[in-house]
C-alpha cells in the first residue's frame, strides 16, 4: 500500500473518506455518505471490498447502510461500540487486519480522546486517524480528559517521522491560524500557511500530510517544546508543569477563543 494507491473522496461539509484499491479492488474508510463513494467506485471501475472506521461520529458512517446495499456482506471493520451503527467485525487495540484485495496489512490503535472508543489504522507507512488528529491540528475531547486525549496524540507522535497522516477533515488553514497565535514567529508554520493556501486556491487537498511536518508545525503535537509552552502558560497565567497541562491549556484555549 503506497500514497499512489489512496485518493480521498470529499463527502459533506468537509469530510475526506479515503480509498484504498489495487487491481479494482477498494476499501474505503469512514464512509460519512454513500453517494461520493459510489460515484467514485463506478467513475474509476472500483469493486468495493470492506469498510475501515475509526469512531462512531455520524460523519463517519452514516454511509455504511447504503454501502452494504450495493455490496452485500462486504466487512466493516470499526470500534467496539454500540453507538457505531454497521461495525460487522469489532477491533480494538494491537488487532491486525489483513486483506488480500486489495492487500491491506493495518494495525489498531486504540486512541481514546475525541470519542472513547475512538479507533486508527496504521500500516505500511500511513495512518489514517480519523479526528484524533487533524493536520496542524487535532479532534475537540468530547469523551474522555485532556490526559487521555494528550496520550494518545503521544502515541501517534511516537510512529516514524515519515509516516503519511491520513485524516478526515479539510481544516489545514483553519488550524494554522490557531497554530500561528501559539508560535506566531514560525517560519515553518509560515511556509506551510502559503502552501496550504496554494494547495486550497488550486482546489487540492492538503492532506495527507507527514508525522514530520506535524512535529514541527502542529501545537498539539508540540507541547514539549519551550515556545509552545511558554505560550500556553502565558495564556493560563500560571506555570503548566506537565505537557498534558500544556495540552490542555491549548486544547480549551483554542476552543473558547479561536473556533
Ligand atoms: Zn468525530
Ligand atoms: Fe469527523
Amino acid at each position: 500500500m503506497n500514497a499512489n494507491s489512496i485518493f480521498p473522496i470529499p463527502a459533506l461539509d468537509d469530510n475526506y473518506i479515503w480509498c484504498l484499491h489495487h487491481e479494482g479492488d477498494a476499501v474505503v474508510v469512514d464512509p460519512g455518505d454513500p453517494q461520493p463513494v459510489a460515484d467514485a467506485l463506478r467513475t474509476w471501475g472500483l469493486r468495493l471490498r470492506g469498510i475501515l472506521v475509526t469512531h462512531h461520529h455520524y460523519d463517519h458512517i452514516d454511509g455504511i447502510p447504503g454501502l452494504l446495499a450495493a455490496f452485500p456482506g462486504i466487512a466493516v471493520y470499526g470500534p467496539d461500540d454500540v453507538r457505531a451503527h454497521g461495525v460487522t467485525r469489532t477491533v480494538g487495540e494491537g488487532a491486525r487486519i489483513r486483506l488480500d484485495a486489495p492487500p491491506i496489512d493495518m494495525r489498531v490503535m486504540a486512541l481514546p480522546g475525541h470519542t472513547r472508543s475512538h479507533i486508527a489504522w496504521c500500516g505500511g507507512g500511513v495512518l489514517f486517524c480519523g479526528d484524533v488528529l487533524f493536520s496542524a491540528g487535532c479532534g475537540r475531547v468530547f469523551e474522555g480528559t485532556m490526559e487521555t486525549m494528550a496520550a494518545s496524540l503521544d502515541r501517534i507522535a511516537a510512529l516514524p517521522p515519515e509516516t503519511l497522516v491520513y485524516c478526515a477533515h479539510e481544516y489545514t488553514l483553519d488550524n494554522l491560524g490557531f497554530a500561528r497565535w501559539v508560535e506566531p514567529d514560525s517560519p515553518a508554520l509560515a511556509r506551510r500557511e502559503a502552501e496550504a493556501k496554494r494547495l486550497r486556491a488550486a482546489g487540492r487537498p492538503t492532506v495527507p500530510t507527514t508525522l514530520a511536518l506535524e512535529r514541527e508545525t502542529n501545537p498539539f503535537l508540540r507541547t514539549r517544546t519551550p515556545a509552545v509552552k511558554a505560550a500556553a502558560e502565558r495564556h493560563a497565567g500560571h506555570p503548566l508543569d506537565t505537557p498534558a497541562a500544556v495540552f490542555a491549556e491549548l486544547r480549551q484555549w483554542k476552543d473558547r477563543e479561536y473556533d
